[in-house]
Order: structure tokens, then sequence, then C-alpha cells
């Protein structure tokens, strides 16, 4: 269930936010997977496969199955819907799904207190260069807090302020409920906050919700849609997204 009845709605006709060069920047939004972190191609996907070798399974997602599968979101979901693609009634599909997602999700822990997911380049850079200007930086995933709470610390330390993830807002991405939840939590107005996504669903979710979404995509979604995205960039590395930041950045506070 949507956490704010009605609200998405009314976010929905704001498709026209656009945080404008001078304007006070207040908080910048990240998601998670494919954003922050190259987390799909060497975490979760890795982490199915264990699941599925574990559980005796044959199934195996080779890198260019796992892309076409990334438009499922929520791990059981996507589980779920390549079983019953392969011929598994609905119902036994989606209670298998869900009987392995923990597991996966131990895996996932595992993968990342080896190190095997990383941040992407240029994001440190661009999150300390908000704190320094006093932009609160937030958090907007659909993944699962066991998992991500673990991943944001080892990489990332204290830098975020509020994280919301698909294990309190179990209306994923493209629904916009992650962010307005969010917004809700921290009050931060949608005027002066900014989504740094890198899909399809994850741009459609910030703009229902109001937000100007700054598109980085990566291998895996550089063919997604990112239309909705009022700038669409590689990396974080890209003196666009750099400039882009700083013009709407805070001045300088004296002595920061
Ligand atoms: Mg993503």
């Amino acid at each position: 269930m949507p956490c704010c009845p009605g609200s998405a709605a009314t976010f929905a006709q704001r498709k026209d936010a656009d945080v404008r060069p001078g304007d006070r920047l207040e908080a910048v939004i990240f998601d998670v997977d494919g954003t922050l972190v190259d987390s799909e191609r060497d975490g979760h996907r890795v982490a199915f496969n264990r699941t599925f070798e574990e559980a005796g399974l044959p199934d195996h997602w080779d890198l260019a199955t796992y892309g076409k599968l990334l438009r499922i979101t929520g791990g059981n979901r996507r589980m779920a819907h390549w079983f019953e693609r392969n011929g598994m009634p609905p119902a036994q599909a989606r209670e298998l799904g869900e009987r392995l997602h923990p597991r996966k999700t131990e895996i996932m822990r595992e993968l990342i207190a080896e190190g095997a997911v990383r941040p992407r380049p240029g994001v440190t850079a661009l999150i300390d260069a908000l704190i320094a200007r006093g932009v609160a930086v937030h958090v907007a995933t659909t993944g699962t807090r066991a998992w991500v709470d673990p991943l944001l610390e080892r990489s990332f330390g204290d830098r975020f302020d509020t994280v919301v993830t698909g294990t309190e807002v179990t209306d994923l991405k493209p629904s916009p409920a992650a962010y307005l939840e969010v917004l809700r939590l921290t009050g931060a107005s949608p005027s002066h906050t900014v989504a740094v996504e890198d899909s399809s669903n994850g741009v459609r979710a910030a703009v229902a919700a109001g937000l100007t979404c700054i598109a980085s995509y990566n291998s895996y979604t550089r063919d997604d849609d990112l239309e909705g995205a009022k700038l669409i960039v590689s990396s974080f590395d890209n003196p666009a997204l750099v400039g882009w930041f700083r013009q709407r950045m805070p001045q300088m506070v004296s002595g920061a």
C-alpha cells in the first residue's frame, strides 16, 4: 500500500519541477543500486546465482539475462517473474521468490562485507562537496535495509542523514513512495530538492514525487528511457554534472 494515499496523484501533476541555477539547493536524495554503487552486476546478480545454486536450482543469470530482468524491481518479485516465465504456476513462483529472498539478502551482505560492491567513481566527491556547502544528503531506495545499511556504512560512513528503504516503503519504484517518505521525514521542500538516479524506473519515481532529477546511467541502464531527467550523464566525473550542481549549491560558508 502507498504510504500516503492521494499524495502520489498530487505530486504526479508537478512534472515541471526544476531547480534552477542560483536556486538554493536544500537536499539531494540518492538512489542506491546502480547510482551510488555498481551493485547489480557484481553484487545482486552474483547473490541471486549463489542462492539458486544453494537451493539446488538449475537457474543462472548471465550478464545479459540479468540486464533484462532489472526492469522488475524487488528481488523476490524479480525471481518470481523469472520462475513464472519459465513455466512455474504464479502462486508457486511467488512463494519460491519470497522463500529464497532472505538467503539472497544474506549472501548480498557477505559480498558487501568482502568489498565486492564499490562506490561509483566521483560520487563520493560530489556528496562531500554537497555536505561542505550545507546541502543535506539522503537515500531513497527499494533495496532491503538488511544490506543497504552495511553497504552505506562501509562505503560512505555516516554521510547520509535520512535513509528510506524498501523494507519500510514496500511500494517499489517507479512509485514515488520512497521519495515522498524522505520528504515527509525531513521536511525538505520538493522545489529545492534534487534526486539522483540511474534508471528509467528511478527517474519516473523521482519525477512523480515532484523532484528535479539528474540521471547518471551505467552499463546496464544506458539504453533506459531517462527522458524525465534534467541532465543525463554517464559518470559522476562528468564536467556537466559537476557544473550543474555547482551552479545550484549555496555559497560556501565562511571557513568551510
Ligand atoms: Mg537504481
